[in-house]
């Protein structure tokens, strides 16, 4: 099978290598009756001995904190309390898979009874435990490929945790099965700046070390490219890389229209990339990270030091943080409820403020306390704001705190078409076009077959921003993109025709978004908004706006 096969194109470029595949995690077979206890207990040890030798080596070849969770996990899966523990249930009749899973949710149960600190590591003995279990039966590992080479890494699906391993250095793409244009694995190819297929259901049937060509911009896969396809594709890359880098500074349109160009921050191993990124700030600080995979919310020192560190990387600079969004696609099990419905309908986002306002209230003291000493320009931002008592709430506790910026994300219709007055309670929008077109179209932004419904060319999201853009401009507040929509270049032009004054996107999107407002005045992309805004559906937007910009850069 040659032929290309089709998925939801992130990012601009295109890479080639080779695949390694993110195994599922091992299904547990049915129990066995034991009938050598013997090698059934040496076989345990052998399958626990290689998961630390795993551990051991991938930590050798990394630096930061990947090496400190790497030797952290090692250290767990060496001591001794749990290889005894899986081996005495072996001896008491248990099969080895079973006996060490039933030792490693022990350990579990223990780590997250002791609290703190223990507890915020007992996520990690699972991925343990399937590790263990995977050598035991003599399954692929699960979890993150490390073929020790340069590799596109082909998955189901990407969760946030398992991305806090993932060495930017060595994955040259990603493609997914699942997942959708503002799906996590979409995000965060954003933020590596590879390029990535997502929702690429063909997938299914990459093996590994199978040589492909990637092309983020259409969408498209390519097993065992010709050299001549290898040789287009870095040719167009160079080419675009070429433009990109002919314009610099701050963002402005060709007649001189200011565009602040902002970074998106999602993780502690961003900062340096971001930080060095020819941007006026951060426009997106997503500070769920310090929160995920955690039994509790990190302390008010805990959250003051990071947000500090980001502060003064970006000293003299706009770093607009946005409070705690948990729930739906970011499940926080101290935050929210474990059993609704329809989570993405849920106590979720600014709301979970409601069910405890202590966590938001240590969250804006920590920022405070951070802004007093970072040095760059905090702005707070609440997400999910769904009505103008919400903002004006949130407003009133950020700036009890002394932070003199509060504004609300634009992720729910009813803020949209409300804007006039939530402009008159806070300082500033953000809109989030991920979730406003989860909820314009009522369509699970995760979900890949959704993809259509989810695209940001869709006139009735852009009639949505055109409705917040206009409340801003008339009462004078600045209004950013920082949805996934910000990373298109044609669609910028589009934002800033519609009254958007700045635009955040992950590091690597920004030199072609600079490039694009560098190339057209305010009036013409004030054209190019009106002919999306009137465009028949999202292709025709998109078709529309290209067919007016093709060849201008
Ligand atoms: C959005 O919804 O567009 C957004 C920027 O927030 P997140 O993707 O973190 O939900
Ligand atoms: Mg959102």
């Amino acid at each position: 099978m040659n032929d290309p096969i089709r998925g939801i194109g992130v990012g601009t470029g295109s890479a080639a290598g080779p695949v390694a595949r993110m195994a599922p995690v091992p299904a547990l077979p049915a129990p066995r009756p034991v009938t050598d206890p013997a090698a059934e207990t040496a076989a345990v040890r052998t399958a626990l001995a290689a998961v630390v030798t795993d551990l051991e080596e991938r930590a050798a070849r990394v630096t930061g904190p990947g090496f400190d969770v790497l030797t952290a996990q090692a250290l767990m899966a060496s001591d001794p309390l749990l290889a005894d523990e899986a081996t005495g249930l072996v001896e008491r009749g248990t099969d080895g898979a079973h006996a060490l899973t039933a030792a490693f949710d022990g350990f579990r149960a223990a780590l997250l009874t002791a609290g703190g600190h223990f507890a915020e590591r007992a996520a990690d003995l699972d991925d343990l435990r399937d590790r263990a279990v995977a050598h035991l039966l003599g399954l692929p590992v699960p979890g993150l490929p490390d073929p020790g080479h340069p590799y596109v890494l082909v998955a189901e699906d990407l969760a946030p945790a398992d991305t806090a391993l993932l060495d930017p250095a060595r994955v040259l793409a990603l493609v997914t099965v699942r997942g959708g244009p503002t799906s996590h694995t979409a995000i965060l190819a954003k933020a590596l700046g590879v390029p990535a297929v997502v929702g690429c259901a063909g997938a299914v049937g990459l093996a590994d070390g199978r040589y492909v060509l990637v092309h983020g911009a259409d969408g498209v896969v390519e097993p065992d490219p010709s050299p001549e396809a290898l040789e287009r594709a870095a040719e167009r890359d160079r080419r675009r890389r070429e433009l990109s880098a002919a314009v610099r500074g701050p963002g402005r349109t060709a007649d001189g229209h200011p565009v602040a160009l902002l970074v998106n921050l999602g993780a502690p191993h961003e900062l340096a990339g971001a930080a060095g990124a020819d941007a006026e700030g951060v426009g997106l600080f997503r500070t769920e990270f310090l929160f995920l995979d955690r039994a509790e919310a990190p302390g008010l020192a805990e959250q003051a030091a990071a947000y500090r560190e980001v502060f003064a990387a970006f000293a003299g600079r706009r770093v607009v943080v946005r409070t705690l969004d948990a729930g739906a696609d970011k499940p926080l099990p101290f935050a929210t409820a474990a059993d609704e419905e329809n989570p993405a309908l849920g106590v979720r986002g600014l709301r979970t403020a409601a069910r405890d306002p202590r966590l938001l209230e240590t969250q804006l003291a920590a920022i405070a306390e951070a802004a007093r000493t970072g040095g760059a320009q905090v702005w707070v931002m609440a997400p999910m704001v769904s009505v103008p008592r919400e903002a004006a709430e949130f407003a009133a506790r950020v700036r009890a705190h002394g932070l003199p910026l509060a504004g609300a994300m634009i992720e729910v219709p009813a803020a949209a078409l409300r804007a006039d007055r939530l402009a008159q309670v806070c300082d500033f929008f953000s809109i989030g076009t991920n979730d406003l077109a989860q909820y314009t179209f009522a369509a699970d932004r995760t979900l890949g077959s959704l993809a259509d419904l989810l695209d940001p060319w869709q006139p009735a999201l852009l009639t949505l921003i055109a409705t917040a853009a206009r409340a801003a401009a008339e009462h004078g507040r600045p209004v950013s993109v920082c949805g996934e929509a910000a990373a298109d270049p044609d669609l910028a032009l589009v934002l800033v025709g519609l009254g958007i004054t700045s635009l955040s996107a992950a590091p690597s999107a920004l030199p072609e978004v600079r490039a694009a407002l560098a190339a057209h005045t305010l009036a013409h992309c004030r054209e190019l908004a009106e002919l999306a805004l009137h465009a028949d559906d999202a292709a025709d937007a998109r078709a529309k706006v290209r067919s007016r910009t093709a060849g201008s850069r």
